[in-house]
């Protein structure tokens, strides 16, 4: 059993309008520990008709909420920014157990998690408009940003936390009113929010989270005409499938999809700093986020040395069960996913890979997988294609900056891109050249609240984080006044 300081934080029901409900024909799904296959709670399997009354109960709160003043939704949101950080250790013990990650990046995420509240807490206030000069003497032409309306999240298991609040405290701050849908791996970690949510202050309707049949749920939010917004963080084809279906209502997007991300290692790099990078962005979450590296592309004068590195690297990382002292990578989530993993490698294998370190199920057994370095890999091999999603490094080798570049754009996707030089130039000549929504250059760490994060191409739509990422849930109105 989950051990918490404060066990009213394990809420198995979901939050509507203010109170904590099942579902209306009591069905339940269960929540699974990745580490032991254990069940850790049982929530509700809603549908169709609580969404609706999500969406309904979001919409009487929009007004009350829209109207109060930037301060107030300010100090309600700072309220639920302390009260995750009160409670960091809590919210790290539901993450890694439902989700997997080591407990120190389940601590580090509800940290990064919270920081997106505290800064939408901050950007509440700067809702600036402006005032543009009038092109007649008799008018004031000025515009105002204003709340979008009611809108709806659906987030990923990756990123139980932080992917929820990316999104509820811009909506939250900019005077919206939303619905959240969490996976349905990792729904606790979101209900443990909401919950503290409530007692931050937030009231009744304006935060909504229901778990259950994604399907009937998506359908709902999308189609519905008094969602203005969907915002929504997964794989690509269902990121498609969303907008076909808000295209009836024409909703405002956020789209944060799938990636490809290339990390870039050139000759003149500092190959320690790279492989310290390449730790950082590839066996993070066990190699399950949609920035991880995805496919590296070494230039010939440092591949063997690069390779020897990360593979002895890679070769100590502790693996183990996330709740463990010291342990660098948990399991997969789940057994979809160590197949994939698994068949990426067999397929690079058989068209010539070689491995480096690793290569195989653990001997932990479950959905372990061994952290696994591959050389000799070329861009024809489906795992330089495909996002892995699991602890695997393919290795390419490179000869000239323009093959490197043509090689990193050579993907639909375009969401995060890496590169090491020690060039001042070629630091310019190549983040101008990526095809990318973000670029980590000599750095495997980027995110932060501050910066616009998202992507291009089939990566997605929209900005999170930063100023830019207010914008999302607001929309312009201008003012013409005429007669003056
Ligand atoms: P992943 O491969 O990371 O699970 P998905 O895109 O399948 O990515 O899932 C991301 C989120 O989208 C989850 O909350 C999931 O429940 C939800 N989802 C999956 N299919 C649909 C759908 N048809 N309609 C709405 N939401 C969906």
């Amino acid at each position: 059993m989950l051990q918490l300081q404060d066990p009213s934080l394990l809420r198995p029901s979901c939050y509507l309008d203010g109170a904590w409900v099942a579902a209306d024909d009591g069905s339940t799904i269960a929540v699974t520990n990745p580490a032991t296959g254990q069940t850790i709670a049982q929530v509700p399997r809603c549908g169709a008709a609580e969404a609706e009354r999500a969406i309904a109960a979001a919409e009487q709160a929009l007004a009350p909420w829209r109207d109060t003043t930037a301060a107030q939704r300010s100090r309600i949101l700072r309220r639920w920014f302390e009260l995750m950080l009160a409670h960091q250790d809590d919210l790290a013990a539901i993450m890694t157990a439902e989700q997997g990650k080591p407990l120190a990046e389940a601590r580090g995420e509800i940290a990064y998690a919270a920081s997106y509240i505290e800064w939408f807490a901050e950007e509440a206030k700067r809702a600036y408009g402006e005032v543009i000069p009038s092109p007649a003497q008799d008018r004031q032409i000025v515009v105002t940003r204003e709340s979008i309306g009611v809108c709806a999240a659906i987030t990923p298991w990756n990123f139980p936390s932080a992917m929820i609040t990316r999104k509820v405290a811009p909506a939250l701050a900019a005077g919206c009113t939303i619905v959240v849908k969490p996976a349905e791996q990792t729904p606790l970690s979101a209900l443990a929010l909401a919950e503290l949510a409530e007692r931050a202050g937030v009231p009744a309707g304006v935060l909504n989270v229901i778990t259950g049949q994604a399907s009937a749920i998506g359908g709902v939010m999308t189609a519905s005409p008094t969602v203005r917004k969907l915002s929504f963080t997964g794989s690509t084809p269902v990121g498609q499938l969303l907008m076909q279906q808000c295209a009836g209502t024409v909703k405002k997007l956020s789209l944060e999809l799938g990636g490809n991300a290339p990390f870039i290692v050139f000759d003149d790099a500092d190959v320690d700093a790279a492989v310290a990078g390449a730790l950082a962005s590839k066996y993070r979450n066990a190699g399950q986020t949609c920035v991880c590296s995805n496919r590296f592309l070494v230039q010939a004068g440092v591949y063997d040395r690069f390779a020897q590195k990360l593979a002895e690297a890679v070769a100590c990382l502790p693996v183990g069960n996330g709740m463990d002292a010291g342990v660098a990578q948990g399991p997969l989530i789940d057994q979809a996913a160590l197949h994939k993993v698994e068949a990426l490698v067999q397929d690079a294998l058989a068209h010539g890979a070689r491995i480096a370190t690793g290569g195989a199920r653990h001997a932990l057994g479950g959905t372990w997988y061994q952290p696994t370095v591959l050389t000799h890999v070329t861009d024809a091999m489906a795992v330089m294609r495909e996002e892995i999603f699991g602890p695997v490094a393919p290795l390419q080798r490179f000869e000239s900056e323009a093959e490197a570049v043509r090689l990193a754009n050579d993907t639909p996707f375009g969401l995060a891109a890496y590169f090491f030089t020690q060039s001042h130039a070629r630091v310019w000549r190549v983040a101008r050249q990526l095809e990318y929504g973000i670029v980590g250059i000599n750095t495997g760490a980027i995110s932060t609240e501050v910066a616009p994060f998202g992507g291009v191409k089939l990566s997605g739509l929209g900005r999170e984080g930063s100023r830019h990422g207010l914008d999302e849930y607001m929309t312009l109105k201008y003012l013409a006044l005429g007669g003056l």
